[in-house]
């Protein structure tokens, strides 16, 4: 892609897709800040600031944070500095009001989406993966509750954004590289 040209893009995928770490790498790469919505709520949780005392018990259920709570964190975030000219969103939209929220934003600052990455992967690999990460969350039964959550209140954003003809599918059941040069070409970058 060409230097310099700056994009919006959103990671959509169940826990332990390894979207985390692909979107990291890619943000890097990009030159955009990568904005992990439960990264930001870790770091509250562990500085037990006001948003990580309300945020905590939720966050060990496996449940989702309220959506107009999250909204706000988003929406303070992207209107940093460094997002001024793209930004990655890994873990948010999240759900469908959440989508809409951030349509809501774009459009209000009159930006689109360049490409939603969907990074996805077999049940019984994201179930091993968990057991092996290792985080807080990762318990067996927190593990189970996050796929149903994802299971029914994200994986309908796929099809959103498969009609908006912004959805890049990226098999997510391979090594760290492999799935990093498909996520590359999937956003028009050179492999
Ligand atoms: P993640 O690191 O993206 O897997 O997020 C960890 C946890 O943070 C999730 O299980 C939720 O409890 C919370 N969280 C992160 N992002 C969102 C979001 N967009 N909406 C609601 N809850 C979120």
């Amino acid at each position: 892609m060409a230097a310099g040209e700056k994009k919006r893009i959103v990671f959509l995928g169940p826990p332990n897709s390894g979207k985390g770490t692909q979107a990291v790498t890619l943000a890097q790469r990009l030159g955009i800040p990568a904005i992990s919505t439960g990264e930001m709520l870790r770091a509250a949780v562990t500085s037990g600031s006001d948003l990580g005392t309300r945020v905590r018990s939720v966050m060990a259920s496996g449940q989702l944070v309220d959506d107009t709570l999250i909204s706000e964190v988003l929406e303070d975030r992207i209107g940093s500095s460094d997002a001024h000219d793209g930004y990655l969103l890994d873990g948010y939209p999240r759900t469908a009001p959440q989508a809409d929220t951030l349509a809501r934003i774009l459009a209000r600052r009159g930006e689109t989406l360049d490409h939603v990455v969907l990074i996805d992967a077999p049940t019984e690999v994201l179930a091993r993966r968990a057991l092996l990460r290792g985080r807080e969350d990762d318990r067996e039964d927190v593990v189970r509750e996050r796929l149903e959550v994802y299971q029914a209140q994200t994986a309908p954003l796929v099809e959103r954004y498969e009609a908006e003809g912004l959805l890049r599918r990226v098999d997510g059941d391979r090594t760290i590289e492999e799935v990093g040069r498909s996520v590359l070409a999937a956003v028009g970058g050179e492999v």
